[in-house]
């Protein structure tokens, strides 16, 4: 359970989906939070509601420019993590993910404290297991489109697996698989937020390919759960380790879902699949069920409802999903 000397904790992309989410639960939990973020996809406004909590602060940074601060944690979350927003400048991408590895290790050796690393199902790329255990080595195209990233997270967690062989750094590397929920950005083009928003706004939904390919969904706060209870664990445990729903859906089915709880009257539209687009992806958990006596328990039924309350609301105060640059 959670051990109650409160501390400080540096939450890295503090200001995005997940990072915003975990901010408040560390708060929540009695810790103080500095959240360090470029604001490149996070926004200001997912961290609005904390502006007046003394224990709360926020530092505008680069993580792939060193920082020195005084924590006694890092959670390292700052990397672009839809699509889109990492395919827009792939080099940049490359570079949070490695030279941002690099600082915030550097940081946690000069401070002698454990770090977190949120790393991702793309490690697997287009998986040839199934489902996909901790010891699958991965399928990753190194050339291609995903590559900044696919390869980005991988060589960060080789460099969060050499940082503790070589200087005893206390390590917790997690795998995250596709999690949705509320802050989600309404324009990263990811496949929860993108259909939410087109059935709410009556446009069509946009099915890549024949919507057979499938991805399992996990519910923002149950990620978080297994973030936390990750962080408590014994220094032996340093993962990788999978988090997320083994629930499996395809696409096809995803949009039929929204549909329905929409009620909206939205069309389905085919495009072409993008390139390196996985074509299954379903976490094993066996591991964290084990290791953290954890597994999701909310469901889409209940998951996708909230979410879609989160975006209705959004869409009335703003007409239309805003750009980033208008967050
Ligand atoms: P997000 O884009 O909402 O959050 C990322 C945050 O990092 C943003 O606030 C962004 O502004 C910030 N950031 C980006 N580059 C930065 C830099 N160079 N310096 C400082 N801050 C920077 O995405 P998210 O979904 O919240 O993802 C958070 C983390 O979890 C990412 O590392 C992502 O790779 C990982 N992850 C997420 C998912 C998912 O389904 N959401 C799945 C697997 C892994
Ligand atoms: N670093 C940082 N903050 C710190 C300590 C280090 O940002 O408090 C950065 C530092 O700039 C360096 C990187 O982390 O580039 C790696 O640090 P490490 O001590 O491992 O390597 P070295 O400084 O020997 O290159
Ligand atoms: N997808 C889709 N329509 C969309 C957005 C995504 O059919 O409007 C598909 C996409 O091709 C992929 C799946 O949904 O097969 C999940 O995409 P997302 O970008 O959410 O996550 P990732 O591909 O990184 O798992």
């Amino acid at each position: 359970m959670e051990n109650y000397r409160t501390k400080r904790i540096l939450v890295t992309g503090g200001a995005g989906f997940l990072g915003s989410h975990l901010c408040d639960r560390l708060l929540a939990g009695g810790h103080e939070v500095v959240c360090v973020d470029n604001f490149f996809t996070g926004s200001k406004q997912n961290v609005v509601h904390l502006r007046d909590e003394p224990r709360f602060e926020v530092i505008r940074h680069d993580v792939t420019f060193p920082l020195y601060l005084e924590v006694d944690e890092i959670m390292n979350l700052a990397c672009p993590a839809s699509p889109i927003h990492y395919q827009t400048d792939p080099v940049q991408t490359t570079k949070t993910s490695v030279h941002g590895a690099i600082n915030v290790l550097g940081l946690a050796k000069r401070l002698g404290c454990k770090i977190f690393q949120a790393s991702t199902s793309e490690v697997y790329g287009d998986p040839q297991v199934h489902p996909q255990t901790e010891d699958y080595w991965g399928h990753v195209n190194p050339v291609g489109i995903r590559s900044c990233y696919d390869e980005g997270k991988r060589c960060a967690e080789t460099l969060f697996f050499d940082y503790h062989r070589q200087v005893g750094l206390r390590i917790k590397v997690a795998r995250i698989f596709n999690t949705y929920g509320p802050r989600m950005h309404p324009n990263d083009g990811r496949v929860v937020s993108n259909f939410i928003v087109q059935a709410l706004r009556g446009d069509p939904l946009t099915i890549y390919g024949d919507g057979e390919q499938t991805r399992s969904f996990c519910y923002v706060d149950d990620l978080i759960e297994g973030f936390v209870r990750l962080m408590e664990t014994p220094d032996s445990v340093t993962g990788p380790i999978n988090l997320g729903n083994p629930g499996e859906f395809t696409v096809g089915e995803l949009a039929r879902r929204v549909l329905d709880l929409t009620g909206s009257k939205s069309k389905v539209r085919h495009l072409p699949l993008p390139q390196d687009d996985p074509v299954r992806r379903q976490p094993d958990i066996t591991l964290a069920r084990k290791t953290l006596d954890w597994e999701p328990r909310t469901p889409l039924s209940e998951g996708l409802p909230r979410t879609i309350e989160y975006f209705d609301a959004f869409l009335r105060r703003h007409g239309r999903p805003a750009r980033n640059s208008e967050r």
